[in-house]
This record gives C-alpha cells, sequence and structure tokens, in this order.
C-alpha cells in the first residue's frame, strides 16, 4: 500500500512538470496596449499575452493574432491611433487564448478570420484541460473563416505577409509570419524571449517541429530583421540562434541521461538548465516544464 502511494505522488509529480501552470488571469481593467512601430506600415502591440502585429494598408489593416477578448476595445482603440483603416483581416498564429482569445469580438465586427486548418479543428475541439475537465469549443464568430494547409501571401498596397505553416512546433496549427519590405518574423510562441520554449504535447507540439520551427526563423531572417517573439522583447536573429542551441544542449543533456537508465524525476533533479536560467528571465515558470516536455518526447513511442 504505502509503495503504491509513493508511485503515485511520484507519477503526479512527472505530470506538473510537464504541463503549465495554471496562468492566472491578468486584471484587463489596469492593462495598457504598447505600441511599437517597426517599419513604415508594420507595429507591434503588447498588452496582456501574446504580442500582436499590425500591418496598415492603403484599404485595411491585418492583425497577426487577438490577445484576450477583454481587451478588445483597447486594442480597437490602439489600431485606431495608428490608423483610421478598418481591420480586415486577422491571422492566428496559433490556438493558445492569449492569442485567439479576441477572435470572437473581432470575428463579430466583420473581420475575416484566417488559421492553419488544425487550429480551426482545435477551436471547434478543444483539448480537455490538464485536470481531464473538456474543453468548451469556441463560439462560432471566433472560428477561423479561411483555412490554409500551405503558405498564403497578403498583399496590402506595397507590404507583404508571408504566413509560413510549420508543423508541430508549439503547437499543430503554428504559423509564422514574415513581413516584407517591413524585415521583420512574427515568430508566434515557437520562439520567445523570455522563458523556456513551451512544447504544447498535448495540442500536437514536438522537439522536432519546434526545432525546425526555430530553424525557419534562422533561415527566413538576415542581421538587421526585426523577430517579435510571442512574449518577451523584440530581438534578432542572434537571440533565436541562441535559443536554439540552448534546445539542442538541453537535448542532448536529457537524452545522455536517459542512456544512462535515469528516471524523469532523477533528470529533472539533475536541472540540466541551471546555466541558461538566468539568461531565460523567469525561470521559476520554465526550466522543468521543458525538461519534462523534452523527457517525453524523446522517450515517446514513435
Ligand atoms: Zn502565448
Ligand atoms: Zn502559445
Amino acid at each position: 500500500m504505502l509503495k503504491l502511494i509513493a508511485l503515485t505522488l511520484l507519477s503526479s509529480t512527472a505530470v506538473v512538470a510537464q504541463q503549465a501552470p495554471a496562468p492566472t488571469p491578468p486584471d484587463y481593467s489596469k492593462v495598457s496596449i504598447v505600441t511599437t512601430k517597426i517599419s513604415d506600415h508594420l507595429y507591434a502591440l503588447d498588452g496582456a499575452g501574446g504580442r500582436i502585429g499590425v500591418l496598415v494598408g492603403p484599404d485595411g489593416i491585418l492583425l497577426v493574432d487577438s490577445e484576450f477578448a477583454p481587451l478588445t476595445d483597447k486594442i480597437m482603440a490602439a489600431v485606431h491611433a495608428i490608423s483610421n483603416e478598418p481591420i480586415r483581416y486577422l491571422v492566428n498564429t496559433h490556438v493558445h487564448g492569449d492569442h485567439t482569445g479576441g477572435n470572437e469580438n473581432l470575428g463579430k465586427l466583420g473581420v475575416l478570420i484566417f488559421s492553419r486548418d488544425e487550429l480551426r479543428h482545435r477551436l471547434n475541439h478543444p483539448s480537455p484541460a490538464a485536470n481531464g475537465t473538456p474543453g468548451v469549443p469556441a463560439p462560432a464568430a471566433a472560428l477561423p473563416v479561411v483555412t490554409y494547409e500551405g503558405p498564403v501571401t497578403f498583399h496590402l498596397g506595397t507590404d507583404e505577409a508571408h504566413l509560413i505553416p510549420v508543423l508541430h512546433a508549439h503547437t499543430d496549427g503554428d504559423t509564422i509570419v514574415r513581413f516584407s519590405p517591413a524585415d521583420a518574423v512574427q515568430a508566434g510562441d515557437i520562439f520567445r524571449s523570455v522563458g523556456y520554449p513551451n512544447i504544447d504535447r498535448i495540442n500536437g507540439g514536438s522537439l522536432r517541429g519546434l526545432l525546425d520551427g526555430l530553424g525557419q526563423i534562422i533561415a527566413l531572417a538576415g542581421p538587421d530583421t526585426k523577430i517579435l517573439p510571442g512574449h518577451g522583447p523584440i530581438t534578432d536573429r542572434a537571440a533565436v540562434i541562441a535559443q536554439r542551441d540552448l534546445v539542442l544542449a538541453v537535448r542532448n543533456r536529457v537524452a545522455d541521461l536517459i542512456k544512462q537508465g535515469k528516471t524523469q524525476q532523477e533528470i529533472l533533479d539533475a536541472h540540466v538548465t541551471s546555466e541558461f536560467d538566468a539568461k531565460v528571465g523567469q525561470p521559476a515558470t520554465g526550466g522543468d516544464r521543458f525538461v519534462g516536455q523534452v523527457y517525453a518526447e524523446l522517450t515517446a513511442a514513435r
């Protein structure tokens, strides 16, 4: 009996290490939207949740991601402070609520929503929560109206936004957006410049896809390209290379320990990320979760 209890405790620790801590919703009334000009027609908006990209064309505006529903009014005000053109299109980089929460409000205003097929499917058939509670399907107005499998290009006057699908990376519905001639890449949560990477395996993410996505961003970017991470300060190609190298280092260390016959708990206890904790910021949220995800990826039956 005692042994059984010990095992149960051990396995619940292991599960916790793999899953994101339940996010505390921010006090939206206190959130203000910060606007950053990236180029003549491209802006970034930061409030709470994932960063938003705003591309202003001569006849309308394209948004990339929509943050949380209670922030829509503030986001609209920030967009209107940039331009009086109507918001016509919205692209979601992935399914998470801090990137799609404003979809319903914008959809009801007539904004045409675009996403990967997989993202639309997950909004409609959400995964259960970590505790097994069934997910609640998104309202009809929140669902993307146009879905795509391959690359898509928006032409807004002289500006282009290239949607580049990345399979099974942070989730299974990720899109990177490359803006030209703005010379910027919006990475969604495939790349965050604060905290450890997150492979959301429940929503179809994978280690191989995450590495592929980071590799694609590195390949698309030049030394002066502005990189807009899903979370964390706007940065450059060198920071994405450092992130890719971190992922490879953690993968190699965890793989070595698995080869030595270590258990998941022993691997977590080895703190293989300790040298990176200070660099990535927010170490409290990250190292163990990411190591747990890498362990799960490397030990999963393929
Ligand atoms: Zn996010
Ligand atoms: Zn995310």
